[in-house]
């Protein structure tokens, strides 16, 4: 047997690269610690430069506080730090860092050199260190401020340069980083050049929506809505995209915990039922989130990186943020009529595109409903539907406009034996019925349920369905919240059912159809509140399978109506859209008549 070896305390020189193993992953990270002390230094401007996706130079300079001589010396002692002195302060922290060892970490892996002047003093101070090891200290002529160059990142620790990725894919993460920060802070001015390209120019002084026009330039604005909300001490505030402008995966969602950019997956919970029913499965909307609550209900020292934070009440911050988003995705209709300047003629919009207005602005004209995707020509001859609606030319529906996105509208039409033509006072409007119907209904029933107010429509004559095991499984799991729905459901025999009544608005749907697809959507036994709306929208759907195209006028405009009712009436609860609005300005356009 070997003998165990002596235990020993181990040399700071060790104890650094174990540390900087944990704060520094990558090169990325470097520029995370850098630019949270160059904010924390209370600087107005802040100066980035990469060189080979950050393995070879890591820069970055700051106008901030700066730092004397022997507080330069200090900076780079592992667990120096000015911003707290104990343990109580970390409670009520509003520095970026306050660990006291990304600086020590990072010069314990890189050719390191930090130069620094306060304002108030003659000279400034200049560092260099290797591998840890102090080389150089010596007065320097400098602005004001702090610079600190991180070059050869790992060159002593060849294992960990080995597993650097790509310059590419490098780089890419640096980008992430230094978008995040600058999305963070919009009143800080920020440069990145990299590989001696200016990649971004951000003035200071910007407001939110300056700063995310410059970062994001392509994102359709038109289907950004602002939020903005305050309970119990947590605010939330920032941009929600509608459920029309979505992708795949949740990489465009930005989550700020006071300020600092983090990991939120408590929050997706709440984004998800906030947009539950709009999105197609696996979809994820675009979020800027910037949270503001007591420093003291969230506890930011649970990872080395501080990406990570908890919240000591994370029920109060989900139910404030599913608000702020309810709100928010909820905004097209009231957002309209609250607009001081209401456009008489559709033609006196502003010219597309031609500059662009403050994003607050820009959005209150746009929150009208998802903008056309693409406009084919009408092919099918109009047809049109009952006799009894307006002429044209005079503004009918007098009041038909309350809670729509326009101020009047008429119904021509259809087209294709499927979709409904309006003339509104902005150009036209085409809906979908079968949509529109799905939206109402899904609305409809999750109301009813979770209000507790559900009507049953008993059966004529009930029926009785035979499932598979793991169907009537299932559906048993899930009987108690069903019945709450309004379904007249029992157990008849091993894995049998007798359905006597269905929910109102779900009556005329073929309840056998029905409760088989509920079934087989009730898979996990945790699952069964998510899963239970889940079968209510594929009950409506079905339920909706009605022939809508042969509906007379004023069914169509009683659906329309509920459709602008609902809470979120541009998308069917799988997320295709209910209404496309194509204006007389696009039209123009089109025609070449701008
Ligand atoms: P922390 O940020 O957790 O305190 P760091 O190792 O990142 O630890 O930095 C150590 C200390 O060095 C900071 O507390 C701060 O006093 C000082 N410092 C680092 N960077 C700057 C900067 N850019 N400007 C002014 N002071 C700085
Ligand atoms: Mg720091």
């Amino acid at each position: 047997m070997q003998k165990p070896r002596q235990i020993r305390v181990l040399p700071d020189h060790v104890i650094n690269k174990i540390a900087a193993g944990e704060v520094v992953e990558r090169p990325a990270a470097v520029l995370k610690e850098l630019l949270e002390n160059a904010l924390d230094a209370g600087g107005r401007w802040i100066d980035v430069i990469i060189n080979g996706g950050g393995r070879d130079l890591v820069s970055v300079s700051d106008d901030g506080c700066g730092l004397g001589r022997d507080e330069v010396l200090l900076a780079v002692e592992r667990h120096a730090t000015s911003k707290i002195t104990d343990l109580d302060d970390i409670e009520k922290i509003n520095t970026l860092g306050f660990r006291g060892e990304a600086l020590a970490a990072i010069a314990a892996v890189s050719r390191f050199r930090l130069y620094s002047r306060p304002a108030a003093e003659q000279a400034g101070t200049e560092m260099t260190i290797s591998a840890g090891k102090i080389q150089d200290l010596r007065d320097l002529g400098c602005p004001p401020g702090t610079t600190v160059e991180v070059r050869n990142l790992f060159f002593n620790v060849p294992a960990r340069r080995k597993f650097l990725r790509t310059p590419a894919t490098e780089s890419g993460h640096i980008r992430h980083t230094f978008l995040t920060t600058a999305l963070a802070r919009p009143e800080t001015g920020f440069n990145l050049t990299m590989d001696r390209r200016r990649i971004y120019s951000l003035p200071a002084g910007d407001t939110l929506e300056q700063r995310l026009r410059s970062l994001f330039p392509g994102l359709d604005y038109t289907n950004l809505r602002p939020l903005d909300l305050e309970r119990q001490g947590v605010s939330v505030s920032g941009y929600a995209s509608l459920p029309a402008l979505n992708r795949a995966d949740r990489s465009e969602q930005y989550f700020f915990i006071n300020g600092r950019p983090a990991a939120a997956p408590t929050l997706w919970a709440c984004v998800q039922a906030a947009y539950r029913g709009s999105l197609p499965a696996g979809r994820h909307p675009y979020l800027f989130l910037f949270i503001v609550l007591n420093p003291g209900a969230v506890d930011v020292n649970v990872h080395p990186t501080k990406r990570e934070v908890r919240f000591h009440d994370p029920r109060l911050l989900r139910d404030v943020c599913t608000e702020a988003l309810g709100r928010a995705l909820a905004q097209p209709g009231p957002a309209r009529a609250a607009d001081p300047t209401p456009s008489t003629p559709a033609t006196t919009h502003p010219p597309a595109a031609a500059s662009l207005p403050a994003l607050d602005h820009f959005l209150r004209a746009m929150s009208t409903p998802p903008p056309v995707r693409s406009a084919r020509p009408l092919s099918t001859p109009l047809s049109a539907i009952g006799g009894a609606h307006p002429c044209p030319g005079r503004p009918p529906e007098p009041s038909g406009a309350a809670g729509t996105p326009w101020n009047w509208y008429q119904i021509l039409g259809t087209i294709g034996g499927r979709f409904v033509v309006l003339e509104t006072d902005e150009g036209l409007a085409l809906l979908d019925p079968h949509a529109a119907h799905e939206r109402v209904l899904y609305e409809s029933l999750l109301r009813q349920y979770r209000e507790r107010t559900t009507a049953a429509q008993p059966l004529l004559s009930p029926i009785t369905v035979e499932l598979t095991p793991t169907d009537a499984g299932r559906l048993r799991r899930g009987l108690e919240a069903l019945r709450q729905m309004g379904f007249g459901l029992d157990e008849f025999g091993e894995d049998a059912f007798i359905i006597d009544a269905l929910p109102v608005g779900l009556e005329d749907s073929n309840p056998g159809t029905l409760v088989r697809e509920i079934a087989a959507l009730l898979d996990e036994p945790g699952a069964a509140r998510a899963t239970l709306e889940e079968g209510v929208v594929r009950a409506a759907c079905h339920a909706a399978v009605k022939a809508t195209h042969s509906l007379p006028t004023q069914q169509i405009d009683a659906l329309l109506k509920q459709l602008l009712a609902a809470e979120m009436p541009y998308t069917c609860p799988h997320g295709r859209p209910t209404l496309i609005n194509i204006t007389l300005q696009e039209l123009n356009r089109k025609f070449g008549r701008d």
